[in-house]
């Protein structure tokens, strides 16, 4: 049973791989948590019921950030449950086939960047409206999921979704600056290799197994490492921090 004092995060793309390990961790702390998918809904009830097993709280919230109106339809859906928003991870991101640039497309491009970093910045400033003092709001925290290929530039890969990376980098510290006297702090983790579904949908499902001799530490990460680097940027234990982009990489 939720109390109203309860802080409310959402968590988009929470269904599977490192937003779903945020999402378990995050009411494993006292968050009730929105589970935001884009169409796996059996994935984010799945995640929704796990938390619910263990005594916490929390609701699958359907919408694709790469829509005006999905963007909408996630916040009226978490005003209308919770009434109140604490925290936002903005988690969700694609990637895509692997391409060099001359294959790439331009509605490859928009696709990318629509999803990637509209839908963060789209978020980011519906949080904003609801968290700030300015607003009446109480403050609150943003998190944005960056990625180490916004300093390695994924070549032969995927430069346009090492360019998407760059952009959330770059608009992590901006936005920090920016609403930090609205009472909201803004950090970004940078997730190396992790193991999670991401490589197979983008037509590489052993990509991160192939690519452990080349990481520091000699295997992928697990989403629930970055879910624990994205606990502590959310949690008071951060309370100094704003404006950092924290690598869990394993030296990558
Ligand atoms: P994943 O396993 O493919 O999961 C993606 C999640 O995002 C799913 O919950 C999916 O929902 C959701 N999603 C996708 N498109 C969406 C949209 N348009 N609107 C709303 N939700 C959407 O991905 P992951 O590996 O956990 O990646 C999460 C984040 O970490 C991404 O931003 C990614 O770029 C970043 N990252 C990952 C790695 C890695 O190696 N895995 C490395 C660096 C950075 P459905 O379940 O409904 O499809």
């Amino acid at each position: 049973m939720r109390n109203d004092e309860q802080p409310v995060l959402l968590v988009t793309g929470g269904s599977r791989g490192i937003g779903a390990a945020i999402c378990r961790s995050a009411a494993g702390q006292g968050w009730a948590v929105a589970v935001n998918y884009a169409s796996n809904r059996a994935a984010a009830n799945a995640v929704v019921a796990a938390i619910e097993a263990a005594g916490g709280t929390a609701i699958a919230v359907e919408g694709d950030v790469g829509s005006e109106a999905g963007i909408a339809a996630i916040f009226a859906a978490v005003d209308k449950t919770f009434g109140r928003l604490d925290g936002l991870v903005n988690n969700a991101g694609i990637v895509d086939a692997p391409a060099r640039i001359d294959e790439m497309t331009a509605e490859r491009l928009e696709r990318m960047l629509r999803i990637n970093v509209s839908g963060s910045i789209l978020c980011a400033a519906a949080a904003v409206r609801r968290m700030s003092v300015r607003h009446g709001g109480k403050g609150g925290v943003i998190v944005n999921i960056s990625s180490m290929a916004a300093v390695l530039g994924s070549a032969g890969q995927y430069v346009d979704y090492a360019a998407s990376k760059g952009a959330i980098d770059t608009f992590t510290v901006g936005l920090s600056r920016e609403v930090v006297s609205d009472g909201i702090r803004v950090n970004a983790v940078r997730p190396g290799v992790i193991d999670t579904d991401i490589h197979a949908s983008g037509g590489l499902p052993d990509r991160a197994r192939d690519l452990a001799p080349t990481i520091p530490m000699q295997r992928p990460g697990t989403a629930q490492e970055v879910a624990d680097a994205v606990l502590y940027l959310i949690s008071p234990s951060s309370s100094y921090v704003t404006g950092a982009i924290l690598n869990v990489s394993g030296g990558r």
